[in-house]
């Protein structure tokens, strides 16, 4: 038996619902195995802009800082697009990501048997793959600005990565393949950039502390091809932010929904912010119609991550894969013949399941 106290970051739009899914489901997770969930309110993004005058107030931050772990919703809405940058609801992810320095994104992309139909390939086969991003370097962290050049006004971004920020990269991608199926697939564009060449030889180096994981390189532009030829070729992937960014979206795709999406951002310590890949979803928002299964899959993230529950993992995913096989859907997911559940009908036959 344990005792965990989580920070939950509501957000905004459809973000209270989703979080309130989660925590139910972590509620029943607790009782089935015999542990305590405490939960605390960070209030950030829009709902901290409206409440405080600013998307990260310190007194959210710290309630982060203190917890086991960070479930997130969504931030932003139409309503803050006008605001200056630092006041941006987005500022407060950023801040939160960089303060409790989390570098590594991991976002699992599984196919689920029963969505097979909302699958936008053809002949996908059994994708299980999962996406370790750097998360706070690279060239979105790199200089940039803009000056006179040959052609005029010239906007320039610097790609950057150091020796350091590629080894502990790896060392979650190939620590995390050595609890799957034993393979990490790393992009670059090593023929092309030297930051890429520096890249994959410190994830060589590093590998020769994972032996019994395979090590493959792959140049950036055939990983897209390959994940939409055949993604069920990839175990691991470990790149950099900005192919990342890419390449998650890409990979997430191929599995249909953006609202079955979980993701994680770790460093080496067990705390980490857990959260959906998708957004705050304004147009859906107070209608109990918003998909939880990817917030549902993100405390399944945390329970596997931060607290080293894998069996209880494991009941929160079984329970939510039983679920679509048994014709569960929400609208986005909405197939011929089967009914449309809301917010609160999914997370109850969720719950039921576990
Ligand atoms: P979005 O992910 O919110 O929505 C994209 C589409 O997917 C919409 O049609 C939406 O209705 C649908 N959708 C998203 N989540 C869903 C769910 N759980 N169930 C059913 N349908 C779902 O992306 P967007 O429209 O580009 O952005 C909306 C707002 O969210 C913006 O303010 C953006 O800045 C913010 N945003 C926040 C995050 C975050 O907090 N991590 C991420 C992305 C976007």
């Amino acid at each position: 038996m344990g005792t965990y106290n989580i920070a939950v970051i509501k957000g905004d739009g459809i973000g209270p619902e989703v979080t309130g899914a989660a925590m139910d489901v972590l509620t029943k997770v607790g009782e089935r195995f015999s542990h305590k969930f405490n939960f605390t309110e960070s209030i950030c993004g829009g709902a901290a802009y409206d409440k405080y005058g600013e998307p990260l107030p310190q007194e959210s931050l710290d309630v982060c800082l203190k917890s086991d772990s960070v479930l997130l919703g969504a931030v932003g809405g139409p309503q803050y697009d006008s605001l200056p940058y630092e006041k941006r609801p987005e500022r407060a992810l950023l801040g939160v990501r960089k303060a409790m320095g989390l570098y590594a994104n991991l976002r699992p992309a599984r196919l689920f048997p029963a969505l097979e139909k909302v699958c936008p390939l053809k002949n996908p086969g059994k994708i299980d793959l999962l996406v370790v991003r750097e998360l706070i370097g690279g060239i979105y962290f790199g200089e940039k600005g803009m000056r006179r050049g040959k052609y005029g006004a010239e906007g320039y971004d610097v790609m950057a990565y150091g020796e350091l920020e590629v080894e502990r990269i790896s060392r979650v991608a190939f620590e995390l393949a050595q609890k799957r199926r034993h393979k990490v697939s790393s992009i670059d564009k090593a023929n092309v950039l030297k930051t890429s060449g520096l890249w994959r030889k410190c994830v060589h180096d590093v590998h020769s502390d994972y032996p019994d994981v395979e090590l493959e390189d792959v140049l950036v532009d055939n990983a897209a091809m390959q994940l939409v030829r055949d993604p069920a070729q990839f175990d691991v992937i470990v790149t950099g932010n900005l192919f990342g960014d890419i390449l998650s979206d890409l990979s997430a795709m191929c599995v249909g929904s953006i609202g079955i999406l979980p993701s994680a951002s770790i460093n080496e310590t067990t705390r980490g912010l857990y959260e959906p890949i998708h957004g705050s979803a304004p147009t859906i928002a107070g209608k109990n119609i918003a998909n939880p299964l990817a917030t549902i899959l993100s405390a399944a993230m945390m329970l596997r991550y931060a607290f080293d529950l894998s069996e209880e993992a494991d009941a929160v995913e079984n329970a939510v894969e039983k679920t679509l096989a048994q014709g569960a859907r929400t609208a986005d997911l909405k197939e011929e013949g089967l009914p449309v559940l809301s917010t609160t009908a999914m997370t109850e036959q969720v719950i039921k399941n576990i």
